[in-house]
């Protein structure tokens, strides 16, 4: 089965409290309702009594007085004297317009009527016998009499109020009074209520809403039927027609009973009653339960509506501080997010600036390492060249004594002008001599110096003449290609000369055993840059070793012979001037090692021609 959602759910339950309010407020209001409407119907029905009751009363000695006349005495007394009943009629008709009542009459005692206040009327009560009628013979078995009743002569409703007329212990005759209590009806019915009156059978002979007149409240037995025919209680009226109500019993005070109405449809009613004492008689008031309905319904819809107004008022309330409440979670998890990355940032800068600490550590101890190389890779170089350098130097030694030797006899012969061209050329020896000491002081230094405007021109014939030695001894030829007017560059003068000198060496070696023993060197500038380049015509380097060339101690030489460390210290220097060194194999055979190097800004070359 499928599992409702949650909002669904909650909008059920929504629907309900709001049903729920809804209905509670239209009971509420009914109830309430119903209860001011039996309130004010007891109110109603107290009143419409205490009316009912001053109206009767009004008359209720009337047929007292009327049994104690004299008058009426004598003429009970003497039936047949016209005179006594005439002044009786008359009297009673004065009697009746002046108390207000609708008939006075005089009744003997067998119950025929021998005076009365219509005496000149044509429905006359004069001549009826009324013996049949219950105040009659209340009257004279129980001292009084009153019954409603629709007159059997007139046929009109009437209240009669009756006495007996006694004289010294014998009865002459009953005095009876006919009230009308039509009035009651129209005021009741100009109220807009609707009021009824029930006899001790529940027939309603007096009631606000005109339908109602004559119909029992209750279905009638046939022996009550057949009571009210012996009567003549509602002459002329058939009491077969319908109840009122189907109810067998007559309905209790606070009942809510259906009536059909002159509109033809079901009224509702909340029913009053009140019995009234010596009348034996039931006032009902019947009160529309419609408007009490249709209030209590307003009232429930209203109170529907406020529910659910204030349901909104609750949803979107909760709403709102669920939303603020996933923003501050959000805020919250981010706050939590950016400590975290920001420890991870944190621990990682940590492990960084260790990886940088040991990353210097290490620089410097390669620096250290390759300036200890480097040292190593002179002195080699030293050692290679000691032998080159004992015959550089013992020539011109050699030289020197033979010039000396000669001067000396062309000044023992005055030749002194000869003498001293011979001083000028040993002049030469020496200084070429002084120079060689100067180049290797300066290689064997370890610090280098600062980088300052170098011409490379100049550098590349530094190391060529202290290479030319071994170059020359070994039948090489040197082809030198270089612009006139130097090329300057920054650097270090004495490390680049180390660069070249180990070129010329290598080349050297390569050349050594060829067939023809040739090294070009050049120097080309173009644009910011200044390219050197230094050519053999050796055996090239083999296609495996090309990759290898630059590792330290990587060599093909005899043992004893390389070390392996002349190019890769070359690289070194030539990166820390901002270039790099290349090796690759000419066409025609043979190896060339070149780099180039950015031009210098500057003017002043500090490093000048040799020999300057
Ligand atoms: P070493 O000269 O002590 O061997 P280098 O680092 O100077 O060390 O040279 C490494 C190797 O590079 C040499 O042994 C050689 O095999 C090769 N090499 C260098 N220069 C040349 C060249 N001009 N022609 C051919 N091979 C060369």
């Amino acid at each position: 089965m499928k599992v409702p959602s949650k909002s669904i759910l909650s909008w059920c339950a929504a629907l309900l409290v709001i049903a729920a309010v809804g209905t509670c407020g239209y009971l509420v209001y009914d109830r309430s309702g119903r209860a001011e409407a039996r309130a004010t119907g007891d109110e109603r029905i107290g009143l419409y009594a205490s009316t009912l009751d001053q109206v009767v009363e009004r008359f209720r000695t009337l047929p007292f007085v009327l049994a104690n006349d004299e008058g009426i005495h004598r003429m009970l007394q003497a039936p047949t004297d016209r005179a006594l009943i005439d002044r009786v009629n008359r009297s009673l008709a004065a009697l009746a317009t002046a108390a207000g009542a609708d008939d006075l009459y005089i009744m003997n005692a067998s119950g025929l009527t021998l005076a009365a206040s219509n005496y000149d009327q044509p429905k006359s009560f004069v001549g009826e016998n009324y013996s049949f009628r219950p105040y009659f013979r209340d009257a004279v078995e129980h001292g009084r009499g009153q019954f409603f009743a629709i007159g059997v002569t007139t046929g009109e409703p009437g209240y009669f109020l009756s006495r007996p007329v006694w004289r010294n212990g014998t009865l002459l005759g009953v005095a009876v009074v006919k009230i009308s209590l039509e009035g009651l009806e129209a005021d009741w019915r100009s109220a807009g209520s609707n009021i009824a009156l029930a006899d001790n059978r529940g027939v309603l002979f007096l009631a606000s809403p005109p339908n109602w007149k004559y119909r029992p409240i209750r279905p009638l037995s046939e022996t009550e039927r057949a009571d009210i025919r012996r009567s003549m209680q509602y002459s002329g009226i058939s009491l077969e027609g319908w109840p009122l109500l189907k109810h067998a019993q007559s309905p209790a005070n606070g009942d809510v009973v259906k009536i059909e109405m002159a509109d033809n449809e079901q009224h509702s009613f909340l029913v009053t009653r009140s019995d009234l004492e010596g009348y034996g008689w039931t006032l009902y008031s019947f009160t529309d339960l419609a408007p009490i309905r249709h209030a209590a319904i307003l009232a429930g819809a209203a109170s529907a509506l406020t529910a659910a107004v204030l349901l909104l008022l609750f949803l979107w309330w909760r709403g709102r501080r669920a939303a603020l409440r996933a923003k501050l979670d959000a805020h919250d998890l981010l706050e939590q997010r950016v400590t975290e990355r920001t420890q991870e940032l944190v621990r990682a800068n940590d492990s960084l600036s260790r990886e940088i600490e040991d990353r210097r550590r290490a620089e410097e101890a390669l620096k250290r390492a390759q300036d200890e190389l480097v040292q190593a890779s002179k002195l080699a170089a030293l050692g290679q060249m000691s032998a080159a350098l004992a015959h550089e130097i013992n020539q011109p030694l050699a030289a020197l004594k033979t010039t000396l030797a000669s001067a000396k006899l062309l000044i023992r012969n005055g030749a002194t002008e000869r003498a001293a061209a011979t001083v000028a050329t040993i002049d030469d020896l020496v200084a070429r001599m002084s120079e060689l000491t100067q180049h290797l002081r300066a290689f064997a230094r370890k610090d280098f110096g600062e980088m300052e405007p170098v011409d490379v021109t100049v550098v590349v014939q530094r190391a060529l003449a202290l290479a030319n030695a071994r170059l020359g001894a070994e039948g090489v030829r040197t082809v030198i290609d270089m612009p006139a007017g130097g090329v300057m560059v920054t650097g270090n003068a004495t490390r680049l000369e180390q660069v070249l000198l180990n070129l010329l060496s290598n080349a050297a070696d390569a050349v050594s055993h060829a067939r023809e023993r040739m090294i070009a060197v050049s120097v080309m500038q173009n644009d910011d840059q200044v390219q050197v380049g230094v050519a053999d015509t050796g055996s090239g380097i083999a296609a495996g070793d090309m990759a290898s060339v630059f590792d330290p101690f990587f060599t093909t030489k005899q043992v004893g012979k390389g070390l392996g460390l002349g190019l890769s210290i070359s690289y070194a220097i030539i990166e820390d001037h901002g270039g790099r060194l290349r090796a690759q194999n000419r066409d025609g055979g043979g190896a060339e090692f070149s780099f180039s190097l950015p031009l210098a800004q500057a003017a002043a070359p500090a490093v000048t021609a040799l020999g300057a």
